[in-house]
């Protein structure tokens, strides 16, 4: 299905599993020839069976972007076997953000912006390419290299990406995506498209300030009730006293209910929360 496969099909020796998703194994890999690492993630043909597209579209995505943004994931390689597809990509060593929040609780205010500064930059620039990621959370942000830097994170896993056409708002119907990070229009489905991951971005930076997601309930359906109704507080309270207004207020701004009404990544770079002049740039440099 792939339109190249490559014809020598040992050319990587596989070792440690770096992580899996809903689809994939993600592994690590070497080059035989050039003894380069790479995290190799292994489609299984017969579990993606009717869902080929899906790999497809990742594949047709990540050329369309690798290399174009330091902040992005690089496709390097991709071939098939007749079992497996494998997609070769840049190594990220400093494992998920996901766990670096959870291993440390909560974010300090200036390194939730520094981060949330570099993956705006990111999403900014697929945007500007016509793509719509709708699968940003803590899971697919990487860090390129161990230490946690904020100028390392980097998106990964474009699987349910799509290409969209100009400036069409409202193209894609289809639920899919994470629940917790899902906009309230996806639920809807009246159409969505890029704002998405503005609102991704907002349940991100909420995850990384206060350690939890705003959206969390006993059931799927309250979730997605409380999500549709836009009902998060910054609360409980001893979890919210360090945290400025400028973030809160940059935090409500991403989780506008209307996306047409929502900012776009360059509006949200704008914002005073992530402008060189935060005292969170000038703390941190
Ligand atoms: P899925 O589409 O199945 O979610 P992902 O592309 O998100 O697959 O990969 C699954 C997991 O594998 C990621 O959450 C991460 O832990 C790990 N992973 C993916 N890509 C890399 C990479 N380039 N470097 C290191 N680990 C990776
Ligand atoms: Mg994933």
């Amino acid at each position: 299905m792939v339109s190249q496969p490559t014809t020598v099909p040992c050319q990587y020796r596989t070792g440690r599993t770096l992580g899996s998703g809903t689809y994939a194994i993600v592994k690590e890999a070497i080059h035989i020839k050039t003894s380069q690492y790479y995290a190799c993630k292994v489609i299984n043909k017969k579990l993606m069976e009717g869902r080929e597209h899906m790999v497809r579209n990742e594949i047709a995505v990540l050329k369309r972007i690798s290399s174009g943004h330091a902040n992005i994931v690089t496709l390097h390689d991709y071939f098939e076997t007749s079992h497996n597809l494998y997609l070769c990509f840049d190594l990220c060593t400093g494992g998920e953000l996901f766990d670096s929040i959870c291993a440390r609780g909560q974010y300090t205010e200036a390194d939730a912006a520094g981060l949330v500064r570099t993956i705006f930059g990111a999403v900014q620039y697929i945007h500007d390419c016509g793509i719509v990621h709708r699968d940003l959370k803590p899971e697919n942000l990487l860090f390129r290299n161990k230490g946690d830097n904020v100028e390392d994170i980097m998106i990964a896993d474009f699987g349910l990406s799509r290409v969209m056409e100009e400036n069409k708002l409202h193209q894609l119907t289809e639920i899919c995506g994470t629940p917790g990070y899902m906009a309230p229009e996806i639920f809807k489905k009246t159409g969505h498209s890029k704002p998405v991951d503005i609102w991704a971005m907002g349940v991100i930076t909420y995850f990384l300030l206060a350690g939890y997601t705003p959206f969390d309930r006993d059931s799927q359906r309250q979730e997605m009730e409380a999500i549709i109704a836009g009902d998060y507080r910054f609360e409980p309270e001893e979890y919210w006293s360090n945290v400025s207004p400028t973030a809160r207020a940059f935090i409500s701004e991403c989780l506008t209910i209307d996306p047409m009404s929502r900012p776009t990544a360059a509006d949200c770079l704008a914002h005073p929360w992530l402008t060189a002049d935060s005292p969170h740039f000038v703390e941190s440099e």
